[in-house]
């Protein structure tokens, strides 16, 4: 059992086997990967590539790109080949589709079994994925679980979708191919999170995709991802995420490094510690706030910003952040590293705090 990290110091993910996704490695220990999908046109090289670029600099490290049918073939070729992530080929419903993207760049493929066209099918794709030395991704879903494990009574959903992908599992290795990644994500937050640790149990070594699916739109999606995906890295379960938003994927960046921030796995980017503000505040700390993290928004640097609202608890965090303003009636102090630098008007409380941050 991989899952009781309360009595285990090594975090499960450190026991799975590692995969090559491109250049960046993928489970067994290595830091969890942050993904996202494109959402461009799949037959628009130009988009998907102006996207990518986008999400690279959000801090995206692999990127998924939908192959929707065979005459987006061509496109998907020429986004490998000039895309600066590695990118991880989607497919649904035909699996020469899967084998043509291998053998045309992807650095990854993601299938389900369940609607590929049955394991002979999957065959084909096991050995283009071998060819091109990529790891497949077998990603299940409630809606196509086999009828068989569908109908059983005595299993839960989460049982259900772990037993499915195990059995897909054993089948790949049963044919020699172990590159092998798993996901099996619901929108139940807690569904996702007990199949997920049922997977950890039940296959130990098998790196795991983790993510809230159809999470929904920014402010619905971004709590249940956080909630269920910050329950199992905690306990040590996933090796890749992806925080999955209507919205712009590069929101999905932020969120992801947000999470991984706030449960110190991983930091890129400022935190902000502001204040709730009260009655005592004296200072529009509200907008303040959301100046400061507004211009810091491409700032990539790990870095602690302050904003409070009076004396009651202000110095105290100014002075742990890295930079911070403890504000007071119109006025705010800056603080630098614990010491106080000096005492502005409201009016110049942001762009003091940005020259500061970039004396840094
Ligand atoms: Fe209120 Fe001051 Fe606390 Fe902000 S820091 S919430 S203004 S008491």
């Amino acid at each position: 059992c991989k899952t009781d990290a309360t009595t285990n110091d090594k975090k499960p993910n450190q026991l799975t086997h590692r995969v090559m996704v491109g250049n960046v490695p993928l489970g067994g220990g290595a830091p969890v990967v942050v993904q996202s999908m494109l959402n461009a046109p799949a037959n628009d090289v130009d988009a998907n590539l102006a996207q990518i670029r986008e999400l690279a600099a959000a801090g995206c490290e692999v990127v998924r790109m939908a192959i929707p049918r065979r005459d987006c073939l061509d496109a998907f070729q020429s986004v490998c080949e000039q895309s600066p992530l590695p990118v991880v080929a989607d497919v649904h419903f035909d699996a020469q589709i899967a084998v043509e993207a291998a053998r045309r760049g992807a650095a990854k493929l993601r299938i389900n079994p369940g609607n590929i066209g049955g394991l002979a099918k999957t065959d084909a794709v096991l050995d283009a994925a071998g060819e091109a030395g990529i790891p497949i991704r077998i990603g299940v879903n409630a809606g196509s679980l086999d009828q068989d494990l569908a109908a059983r009574r005595d299993l839960t959903l989460p049982q259900k979708l772990a037993a499915s992908a195990a059995g897909y599992v054993e089948y790949c290795e049963g044919r020699g191919f172990h590159d092998l990644v798993v996901s099996a994500k619901a929108h139940d937050v807690m569904t996702t999170v007990r199949t997920y640790r049922q997977l950890s149990r039940d296959l130990p070594h098998i790196p795991l995709h983790i993510g809230i699916t159809e999470a929904g739109t920014q402010f619905q999606g971004v709590i249940k991802s956080a909630s269920g995906l910050g329950i199992l890295l905690e306990e040590g379960i996933g090796d890749t995420m992806r925080i999955s938003l209507t919205d712009d994927p590069v929101v999905e960046m932020r969120a992801c490094w947000a999470l991984l921030s706030a449960l110190d796995l991983r930091r890129r980017g400022p935190e902000i510690i502001s204040c709730p503000t009260c009655g005592r505040c004296q200072v529009n700390l509200i907008e303040l706030a959301k100046q400061v993290e507004s211009n810091l928004m491409s700032t990539t640097k790990p870095i602690k910003v302050a904003v409070m609202g009076c004396v009651v608890n202000g110095p105290g965090e100014a002075r742990d952040a890295d930079i911070g303003v403890a504000c007071g009636a119109g006025v705010g102090v800056v603080f630098k590293h614990g010491e106080v630098q000096r005492k502005v008007e409201e009016h110049a409380i942001v762009d003091v705090l940005m020259e500061e941050i970039g004396k840094l």
